[in-house]
């Protein structure tokens, strides 16, 4: 199927590694630009080389998205390079584990700055350009906002609320014709994954039991599979699926685990 992504511009936020990056990779793969915005600079360089060696279209930005004014440049940097913008996927985030007993009232507020503000801010800051494209917004979540976790109230919270408003911002963008939807990931090898399974004792072990709980196929899901999701969410091969979560998880947050 052609998604139709040709000379599209896409901003993928935390762009440059793990799931933002496998999007990033793909967009780019089938035709469209993407504008990586993302922290790590070194990273950035490095996929955007790769990107262009390969005959596709990227550029990025670094940039900290937790600070002020950084979705006005990120925006400002995209529609300055391209004039244009047909799509957004707020990616960027931490699972930073703010708990309940062990964080404090400033490191949950700390928590919604790294997972949740900069949505709100990168949504508004793109809708102009978006209007004008009836593009499409994809918003990751986590399966934790529905399952809870234990310990990690600040993401879990942030988590929970873009879930809402994935809802939220499909209603108040029916009368653009842009489209608003959420990929609900649950247990995805990337460097993220890595360095939190990393904080236990034997995390070689940790991984082989969390792999026994994923119902399909005892695997993790892997970034590309999320991709290829958000990518069809962003094409207009989605063009009536609006206000959607989706669940790409391998059955980890709804299947009985008896088996
Ligand atoms: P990742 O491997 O850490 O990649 C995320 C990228 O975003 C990193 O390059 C990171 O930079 C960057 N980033 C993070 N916060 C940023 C900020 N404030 N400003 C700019 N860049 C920032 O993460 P991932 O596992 O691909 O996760 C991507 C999304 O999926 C997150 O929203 C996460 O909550 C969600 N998710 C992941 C899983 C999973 O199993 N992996 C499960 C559920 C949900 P640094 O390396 O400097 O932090």
């Amino acid at each position: 199927m052609d998604l139709m992504l040709q000379e599209k511009v896409y901003i993928v936020t935390g762009g440059a590694k793990g799931i933002g990056a496998a999007t990033s990779e793909l967009i780019a793969s089938l035709g469209g630009f993407v504008v990586i915005v993302d922290r790590d600079g070194k990273s950035n360089d490095l996929l955007v080389s790769e990107i262009k060696r390969k005959g596709g279209e990227a550029s990025a930005i670094a940039i900290d998205l937790t600070l002020p004014e950084s979705a006005d440049r990120a925006v400002g940097f995209a529609t300055e390079t391209y004039g244009l913008l047909n799509g957004l996927v707020n990616n960027a985030g931490i699972n930073d584990t703010v708990g309940l007993e062990s964080g404090s009232l400033d490191g949950f507020e700390q928590s919604l700055r790294k997972n949740l503000f900069h949505y709100y801010a990168m949504t508004r800051n793109a809708l102009p350009f978006l209007k004008k494209s009836k593009g499409s917004i994809v918003n990751i979540s986590s399966k934790t906002a529905e399952t809870g976790q234990g310990h990690t109230s600040g993401y879990v919270a942030a988590k929970g609320a873009i879930n809402a408003l994935t809802r939220e911002w499909a209603v108040e963008l029916l009368k653009y014709s842009v489209r608003v939807n959420c990929v609900i990931p649950a247990e995805v090898w990337t460097p993220l994954y890595e360095w939190f399974i990393g904080q236990g004792d034997s995390p070689e072990e940790a991984k082989e039991a969390i792999m026994q709980k994923i119902p399909f196929e005892k695997r993790f899901t892997t970034p590309l599979e999320i991709a290829n999701t958000i990518v069809f969410l962003l094409s207009k091969r989605s063009s009536h699926t609006t206000g959607q979560l989706i669940h790409v998880d391998g059955g980890y947050t709804h299947l009985d685990r008896m088996i």
